[in-house]
């Protein structure tokens, strides 16, 4: 199949290639489209909805499926801060957005004297597959891990990756291979439960 994916993000399109192979990932860029839609859900599953029905609406002649993924952060010890509004932290209303370097320093600095119990974190990932009008898959889960001290790069990645220590990985997010990062994200694990259903 060739899946239309409700995304501008370069690292959500090359992770979910990965995870969806052989299916074709593209972007509404690719095919000249543009959507838009405001992200006012109150549990990531509503923002995939949102961004998935968005797109789907502009694409609907082309009949091909519809891909959204959303995903963030969720730090118990921070509650309101990150959650569904995790692209936005650090972000005035309104305002530009950070970059991922400057979140993740922002993050380290308000977390400087968390003891160990409080850096408890984990990402969530709601996916929603539209098929059709009458045909939507929806899978959301999470991978459990705790906040850093710093950030650790490594190779693969992004966003939040640095500072996130994954629990089944046994490393940072980021220092993961590429492709290794799938075996444990949350992203991975909505994926899998989403090509489990189809
Ligand atoms: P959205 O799903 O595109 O709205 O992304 C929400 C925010 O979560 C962005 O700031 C992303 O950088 C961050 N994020 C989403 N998935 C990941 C991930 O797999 N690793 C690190 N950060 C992520």
């Amino acid at each position: 199949m060739r899946i239309l994916l409700a995304s501008s993000n370069e690292h959500k399109r090359h992770e979910i290639s990965q995870l969806f192979s052989p299916h074709e990932i593209v972007l509404p860029k690719d095919l000249g489209l543009s959507f838009d839609c405001e992200e006012n859900g109150e549990t990531f599953l509503d923002n995939a909805m949102i961004k998935a029905n968005a797109l789907y609406d502009v694409a609907k002649d082309m009949g091909l499926p519809v891909l959204a993924d959303d995903s963030g952060l969720v730090v118990p010890a921070l509650p309101g801060l990150l959650g569904v509004r995790t692209a936005r932290f650090g972000a005035e209303d309104g305002g530009p957005l950070l970059s991922a370097h400057e979140k993740n320093q922002l993050l380290l600095k308000m977390m400087k004297d968390f003891p160990e119990e409080k850096r408890k974190a984990f990402f969530v990932c709601a996916m929603v597959l539209i098929k059709d009008r009458y045909t939507v898959y929806c899978a959301v889960e999470h991978a459990d891990g705790h906040i850093l001290h710093e950030e650790v790069q490594g190779n693969g990645g992004f966003g939040y990756d640095p500072v996130f220590f994954c629990n089944a990985a046994g490393c940072s997010m980021a220092t993961l291979p590429d492709g290794g990062k799938n075996l444990y994200s949350h992203r991975g694990r909505a994926a899998r439960s989403i090509l489990k259903m189809i």
